[in-house]
């Protein structure tokens, strides 16, 4: 029977857990861990049948060692946040388990990420035999499985991808974020990058917008250009592409506060004395800001994240588009989440089910689009994230 270890309790670890609960015959016993316990019982309560809960802090290798020796897992989820990725990825390796995140490693000091120090441990995952799955999630994770799906199945050569994340939700609030708030403000205010004829080229963060016609209803809406951690790795192991670029919608009420608190330096991340103790602004700022776990009941809308990708079939040209949409209210009333964490958390039980049923194995540190894309696309949408795929007319997004 396949034991689970899923480390972190936020909005993506609770779906995640509803998943694994909800799939017995993959996932037998299942451990959640986190920096605050009363978090893992609060979901533990919510669940059919009954799941271990500890605490853990995921920064200190020694504590994660001593845990997973305890709860001794084939796996580990790693569901908290992107600080803690190498010490759990060392933690696996000392204690000879498989690891599975969402998210590319970022020092909580240098609001930059990139993959290199998660690959550099290829080697040690090699010799010991283990599989280390990074970034399990929806982007990165289901976008990285599309391209993969699109190269194997629509094109004989691909030569532009862009990725296109929509949330058309509503929370209501003048401004929240739908994931960790330092994580998605570091995201958002830094600068843009693409990738082009083997160059990244950088732009000002959120100055190229465009206007895309999202399907289902969503309608026209403003994407802006970001950097995205899933460029990096599709770039690498698809060298054909000339051009990448990775879209996200924004409303106008989220840029404007965003703006303003730029301005005044609330989303800084180096410290600041404020009457005698040092402060993060971004930290301080993000323990203003709803919880996002707390987002569910309040979220209306659809999300929409797709690729619109450009290229040659049998020596004829085609424009192919793959997306999935999903409800912010059908995640809350099944999982007490909205959508954002509900597109996070079940790629990442998928992940984990595609590892423990040994249809995705090897020996090293992986990306997701390195591995068959078809079985993994079939899970997800039998766990509920189904894809569409079209090819339109036009050629440019
Ligand atoms: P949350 O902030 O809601 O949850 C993170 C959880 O991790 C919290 O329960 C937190 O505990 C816990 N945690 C933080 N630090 C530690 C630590 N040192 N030790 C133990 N537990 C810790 O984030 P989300 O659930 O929204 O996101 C989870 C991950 O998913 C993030 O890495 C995020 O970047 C990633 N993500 C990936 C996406 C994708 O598509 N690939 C999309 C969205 C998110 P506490 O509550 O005590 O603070």
């Amino acid at each position: 029977m396949n034991r689970v270890l899923i480390i972190g309790a936020g909005g993506v670890g609770r779906v995640a857990t509803f998943k694994c609960v909800q799939n017995s015959d993959v996932f037998g016993e299942i451990t959640l861990a986190s920096r605050t316990k009363s978090k893992c019982d609060a979901i533990a309560r919510r669940l059919p049948r009954e799941i271990r809960t500890e605490v853990v802090d995921a920064d200190k290798t020694p504590e994660l060692v001593a845990l997973i020796q305890d709860v001794r897992p084939n796996l580990v989820l790693n569901l908290a946040l992107p600080y803690q990725d190498l010490t759990i990825m060392d933690a696996c390796l000392e204690t000879g388990v498989h690891y599975l995140d969402t998210a590319n490693y970022e020092h909580p000091d240098e609001a930059k990420f990139c993959y290199a120090p998660q690959w550099a441990y290829h080697d040690r995952f090699k010799k010991a035999g283990l599989t280390a799955l990074l970034g399990s999630g929806f982007d990165p994770g289901v976008t990285n499985v599309y391209v993969a799906r699109a190269k194997k199945h629509h094109f004989d050569r691909m030569e532009t991808v862009d990725i296109i994340d929509c949330n058309a939700g509503d929370h209501g609030y003048p401004f929240a974020t739908n994931f960790n708030p330092e994580i998605n403000i570091r995201e958002v205010s830094a600068k843009g990058r693409f990738f082009e004829e083997g160059n990244w080229r950088e732009t000002e963060p959120l100055s190229v917008k465009k206007q895309f016609d999202f399907p289902d209803s969503i309608g026209e809406k403003d994407i802006y250009l970001l950097y995205h951690e899933e460029m990096e790795s599709l770039t690498k192991h698809f060298p054909e592409v000339w051009r990448m670029r990775f879209w996200m919608t924004f409303g106008q009420s989220y840029l404007t506060h965003l703006k303003a608190l730029e301005n005044v330096g609330m989303t800084r991340i180096d410290p600041v004395v404020y009457e005698g103790k040092e402060i993060i602004p971004l930290q301080f700022l993000k323990s203003l800001l709803p919880d996002p776990a707390s987002l569910g009941a309040r979220t209306i809308g659809k999300t929409c994240i797709g690729c619109w990708i450009r290229g040659e079939k049998s020596g004829k040209k085609r424009t192919y588009y793959i997306y999935n949409i999903c409800d912010h209210q059908k995640c809350y009333k099944e999982t007490g989440a909205q959508a954002v964490s509900y597109t996070t958390g079940v790629p990442a039980a998928v992940g984990a089910a595609m590892i423990l049923k040994g249809i995705w194995r090897g020996a090293g540190v992986f990306n997701m689009e390195q591995f068959d894309p078809d079985p993994f696309l079939e899970l997800v949408a039998q766990w509920g994230l189904p894809f569409v795929e079209i090819f339109p007319d036009a050629d440019e997004i």
